[in-house]
């Protein structure tokens, strides 16, 4: 275990440091690393950006973006860095297992492990616990650990900020979401002081589309949604053939669930898509629903209770019939 008085110690002097997220990095999990990154790399440490797979096109335009090794293109060297490294950083994650093959080299290296992260019932294998559930991103935790925790906020830079603002926009849905607090747009405000152009930022995330996503959009809505009146519910099914018709890319299935969403009624929406090896769910709720737990429970995942995913190795229809069938236990709290 580490206290945070030798944390800072050990920031005072040149570490080897290796930050990580979640697969598929979203937005805050590249945000955060990359926030994290471009404030760790001004007090001369030595810092390696891993991230456990490829992630979507709409984040490449992130400050350090090119310093980002991507595990599954750069195993070696990464192997490498991780068992090397002093200090590792895991971000928007708090279980080994989600980052995949990356996860048994982690748990071997003899680096100190600091863990920040907004997620639920967080495992127990990191040495410093910078964690919230109450965050509205991991980018927020970042920040506050910057600022607050190592009293370091003149080292938020134009940089540091982008890649932090990136992070608390896309994971409170553009200051949607219930905990998108007063003190969220204090640190926001900052955030714009110390040079995120935000206009430019929701530009570069939302308005960058390619035309194949929003024809998929369009295929989706048209022809792939069913709503459930009877349970408040509204699900997208995307089938492999699809996938390939629209030539879909990692991110490009990103939102599309928020539309189901947003039909007046639905509390729940789910997203289940057929990938090469599993089928994945993307859940989304509105108020007090726990989609969080179907996840866990059912489909050998998790995440927050409005926001949340998992997979299956079911076949789609099976996982779509499950789905429906969990509906029936949920239906009070859905139908309220
Ligand atoms: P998404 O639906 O965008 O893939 O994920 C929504 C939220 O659920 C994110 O916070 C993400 O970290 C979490 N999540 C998605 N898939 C999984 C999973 O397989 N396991 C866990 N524990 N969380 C997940
Ligand atoms: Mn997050």
């Amino acid at each position: 275990m580490l206290d945070t008085g030798s944390l800072i110690d050990l920031l005072g002097q040149p570490q080897k440091i290796v930050i990580t997220t979640h697969h598929k990095p979203d937005g805050d999990a590249l945000g955060s690393s990359l926030g994290l990154y471009n404030y760790l790399i001004q007090l001369g440490h030595h810092v390696h950006v891993i991230s456990p797979s490829d992630y979507p096109d709409f984040l490449t335009w992130l400050p350090g973006n090119e310093e980002v090794i991507v595990f599954t293109d750069r195993r070696e060297e990464s192997a490498s860095l991780i068992e090397n490294a002093t200090l590792i950083f895991c971000l928007d994650f708090n279980s080994l297992d989600r980052i995949n093959d990356m996860g048994e080299l982690v748990r071997a290296s003899g680096a100190y492990k600091i863990m920040i992260d907004h997620h639920l019932d967080p495992a127990d294998f990191d040495d410093y616990r910078h964690w919230n559930i109450n965050a509205c991103a991991t980018a927020q935790l970042v920040y506050d650990f910057i600022a607050n925790v190592l009293n370091h906020k003149d080292y938020i830079n134009k940089d540091v900020a982008t890649a932090l603002y990136t992070g608390i926009m896309t994971d409170s849905a553009s200051f949607r979401l219930p905990n998108t607090t007063a003190d969220v747009h204090r640190v926001v405000a900052e955030l714009i002081d110390k040079g995120a152009v935000n206009w430019r930022i929701h530009e570069l995330v939302y308005n960058s589309a390619s035309e194949n996503r929003i024809r998929l959009l369009g295929h989706c809505l048209t022809n792939c949604l069913e709503v459930l009146p009877e349970f408040n519910t509204a699900i997208i099914v995307l089938k492999k053939q699809d996938i390939a018709a629209y030539d879909v890319h990692t991110g490009d299935t990103e939102g599309i669930v928020n539309y189901a969403l947003s039909i007046t009624s639905i509390r729940l929406a789910a997203f289940i898509v057929e990938r090469d090896d599993q089928v994945k769910l993307s859940l989304r709720s509105k108020g007090d629903f726990p989609a969080n737990e179907i996840c866990k429970l059912y489909f050998n995942g998790g995440g927050h209770r409005n926001a949340a995913g998992g997979q299956s190795t079911d076949t789609i229809a099976q996982v779509v019939e499950q789905f429906k069938l969990i509906l029936p236990k949920y239906k009070k709290l859905l139908i309220q």
